[in-house]
């Protein structure tokens, strides 16, 4: 009887082989006579599970399993940005060239372009001593980023024996470093990394930036710090995709990394169309440039969509340990846990609650937890930052299900979408009264010394604004609006306008869609103005209101966020008249 690697069961994305008492755990494998690309994710008595990137179908007992020696790695390199990548780096347009629309199997498929020619420009020298994530050079990657090639983080010390600027592909040697043990290391521009382990940092620092996103609802009321990990869950239709979108877009992380898992198809196909051609805002390049995207269509098999979380932080991760503030959006994680249930049930491990893994909430943890502000490796002081935006869609809305809590355990931003609010067109669809950010105290400084002095004022009295008009809408549904006092009329009134004339905003309109931090102050300031400076009218019980509620006053607040945010004078000027006019109802 042979004793080779040999499949003896399939199972969907799952294939079990017998006689691999030579594999390690996470092992790549090639399964079956087409070499279809595996992992070992568990090993008992000599046999392996496999979990297949590939589909199955067709694949039997009987064909043969070869072992690799290797884990499931990203190759990084200049070249990563700007790519479309498929669950285990394979880029899509080479697949597609080498397969057609309907994926063949097996193909291999190299991270990086092998031929590709960069212009290597060496900052260290012949004699230097060097350790991990010491920068050895830099090539312009693309006309946003500019790639640091690093020191390989398994060499811990050594000396550049010979280092030469010039035109270098990713598999040439750039240089040569001589390690304590007297060993030669071929340094080239790409390297590899395991995607389950984390990358090496020196140290985590506390997020103390605020990420600007530009969208007044996010920055003003429920920020997140460059660093930061938030949640954004809703139902179907309420704007996860075109939030996250609009954050990859806006908000001032150098490089992002966009994670699609689709509900649909077509959802992610708009997705890999629209993306390519969306500009940046701030430099007039395309997106792309300053972009990785992860694509898990709906053809692509299950497995894939489990490693691609994975895959997309590896590579986020390399980004930040040059020194760049990354973020990273995975759209939609409930995919992501689909997958991990879906071949744990064909591991027939024990199932956990609504039958997801009982390690469901660790992954969960373990992924977020890679988001971070970092004292990155090497000897340059770098600071690096990921932060981490995961989508979740609920069955129907409902948060108790295990994705949405375990993943609000360990986010610190909570962005709720509404079903109600999206069906009325308020967008974006973040619902005030639920969501929240824990990260207010780690920017309370930054604010104070960036922005205005009087900023969590301005800010906390629109929110407590808000929740109170809650509970009047309750009183109003009940007895109607006459029992109101002016006071709580005037609340109505202000909270309507911080609604409509504030926390509005369309993404599609590309005045609208991005609020520099100082004039989101502003605005709010001036809404917010219209209650404290009518404070000086609700002693009197007898005045009309209707004055107010229709006075013209209100159609120049609605237009605020038409003023620049260099013209302060005119949000002052604005705030001067709505004083005036509430001295003269007083
Ligand atoms: P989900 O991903 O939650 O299923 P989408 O992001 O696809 O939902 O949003 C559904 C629709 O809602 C979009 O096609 C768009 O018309 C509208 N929409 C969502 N967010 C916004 C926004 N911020 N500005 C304008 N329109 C929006």
């Amino acid at each position: 009887m042979s004793s080779n690697p040999v499949i003896i069961k399939v199972s969907g994305p799952l294939v079990v082989a017998d006689h691999m008492a030579e594999a390690k755990m996470y092992e790549v494998v090639r399964v079956g006579a087409e070499g279809l690309i595996g992992e070992v994710i568990r090993l008992e008595d000599g046999k392996a599970s496999i979990q297949v990137y590939e589909e199955t179908a067709g694949i039997g007992p009987g064909e043969p399993v070869n072992l690799t020696g290797r884990t499931l790695s990203v190759e990084l390199g200049p070249g990563l940005l700007e790519s479309i990548y498929d669950g285990i780096q394979r880029p899509l347009k080479v697949l597609e060239d080498k397969s057609g629309h309907y994926l063949a199997r097996g193909i291999d498929a190299d991270g990086l372009d092998q031929s590709k020619k960069w212009d290597f420009k060496a900052t260290a020298k012949a004699g230097d001593t060097v350790a991990g994530g010491d920068t050895l050079g830099t090539v312009q990657e693309t006309s946003l980023i500019e790639h640091r090639v690093m020191v390989p983080a398994d060499i811990t010390e050594g000396k550049i024996e010979s280092i030469t600027s010039g035109s270098y592909n990713v598999t040439e040697t750039i240089a040569k470093i001589k390690d304590q043990d007297g060993k030669v290391h071929e340094v080239m521009m790409r390297q590899f990394w395991s995607i389950r382990i984390p990358r090496t940092i020196k140290a985590k620092r506390v997020p103390d930036t605020p990420l600007k996103t530009g969208c007044r609802s996010i920055d003003m009321f429920f920020p997140l710090t460059k660093g930061g990990a938030a949640c954004i869950p809703g139902p179907f239709g309420s704007g996860k995709t075109v939030t996250q979108q609009t954050l990859a877009k806006y908000c001032d992380a150098e490089v992002i990394v966009y994670i699609g898992c689709g509900e649909r198809g077509n959802e992610m196909t708009e997705v890999l169309n629209e993306f390519p051609h969306l500009i940046d805002p701030n430099s007039g390049e395309p997106l792309m440039k300053r972009t990785i995207m992860i694509a898990n269509t709906s053809n692509m098999p299950v497995a894939a969509r489990e490693a691609s979380v994975y895959t997309g932080i590896t590579i986020a991760e390399y980004y930040r340990d040059m020194g760049y503030n990354v973020a990273l959006m995975a759209d939609s994680t409930s995919r992501w846990a689909e997958a991990m249930r879906e071949i744990s049930g064909r591991l027939e491990e024990m199932p956990g609650e609504e039958g997801y893994p009982a390690y469901l909430g660790s992954k969960t943890a373990e992924f977020y937890e890679r988001a971070g502000a970092v004292e990155c490796l090497g000897n340059e002081g770098r600071l690096g930052s990921l932060t981490v935006i995961g989508a979740v869609s609920p069955p129907g809305g409902d948060l108790s299900e295990p994705v949405s809590q375990n993943t609000l355990r360990v986010t610190k931003t909570y962005w709720g979408l509404d079903k109600k609010l999206s069906y009325q067109r308020h967008f974006p669809a973040i619902n005030w009264l639920k969501s929240y950010s824990l990260y207010t105290p780690n920017i309370e400084q930054f604010h104070l010394e960036n922005t205005a002095g009087d900023y969590w004022e301005v800010r906390s009295t629109a929110l407590n604004l808000l929740q109170e008009e809650a509970k009047l809408d309750e009183i109003v549904r009940l007895v109607g609006s006459d029992a109101l006092s002016v006071r709580e009329k005037l609340v109505l009134l202000v909270s309507k306008s911080i609604r409509e004339d504030y926390l509005y905003q369309d993404s599609f309109d590309t005045y609208d869609a991005f609020t520099v931090p100082v004039k989101q102050y502003q605005m709010l300031k001036t809404i917010v103005a219209l209650y404290t400076e009518g404070l000086n009218i609700v002693d009197n019980e007898d005045m009309d209101f209707t004055v107010l509620e229709t006075h013209e006053i209100l159609s120049k607040i609605a237009k605020v966020k038409l003023i620049d945010a260099e013209d302060t004078q005119d949000f002052e000027a604005l705030r001067g008249e709505i004083k005036d006019l509430m001295a003269s109802l007083a």
